[in-house]
């Protein structure tokens, strides 16, 4: 059972996710305040803090920031939890180390897979859910490398997340809007086009992988489902 922090000062978003990370068989821990923050981190060690960036006294930022400098607590890992709007704050805290950022209004099903997965991240155990392989192409969430019948293939980070997500929802269609969400952390439908030239230059890279990555017209993409071949 892992102890996830959640730093939030909105009660029913903290009631929410309380619920939820307890349903998903979590120990959840809340503190409202930074300060509060500060010092559960501190005396109760939790495995996972979900941080919201507004907060009452400090900027979760800071909070971000004081985890992530500090040698005791720096392999803490911190998602962040940021409202739509508030991209400079989300962009120091990526600097500053945060591990995910997750948007309001958010998916909780999403939410709580990210919380598994940067958990997993964390621990040696059950590393196979970060190995996926489709046809040819075969990927290592771990050791952030991809591999093409084999071969390793050079993805730039963006690329990576990508072809991660793509994989991990094989044979299931995700919107653009959905991977703009989830790979870009954008809200929104302004930037589909990010979404197509990205897709195409990871095909290029994917060579004979290439057309795993299928197009859905008028929907979004999907990766071939591994049973189909
Ligand atoms: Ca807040």
């Amino acid at each position: 059972m892992s102890r996830v922090l959640i730093v939030e000062d909105e009660d029913d978003i903290a009631e929410l996710l309380r619920f939820s990370l307890k349903l998903d068989g979590h120990e959840p821990l809340v503190a409202m305040t930074g300060e509060e923050a500060l010092s559960q981190i501190e005396r109760l060690r939790p495995d996972l803090v979900l941080l919201d960036l507004m907060l009452p006294d400090l900027p979760g930022a800071e909070i971000c920031r004081r985890v992530k400098s500090g040698r005791r607590d720096r392999q803490i890992p911190v998602i962040i939890v940021t409202a739509r709007g508030q991209e400079p704050d989300r962009v120091r805290a990526f600097e500053l180390g945060a591990d995910d950022f997750v948007t309001k209004p958010f998916s909780v099903r999403e939410l709580m897979l990210r919380v598994r997965a940067v958990l997993r991240r964390g621990s040696p155990a059950g590393p196979e859910q970060l190995r996926h392989r489709v046809g040819p192409v075969r990927i290592d969430e771990i050791a952030h490398r991809a591999y093409v019948d084999g071969n390793e293939i050079e993805l730039t980070a963006l690329e990576f997340k990508l072809l991660a997500t793509l994989m991990a929802r094989a044979g299931r269609l995700q919107t653009r809007e959905v991977l703009l969400r989830d790979v870009w952390q954008l809200s929104g439908d302004q930037h589909t086009r990010t979404v197509d030239t990205h897709v195409k230059r990871l095909r290029e890279k994917l060579g004979e992988g290439r057309d795993l990555i299928e197009t859905v017209r008028g929907a979004g993409y999907r990766m071939s489902d591994p049973g189909d071949a």
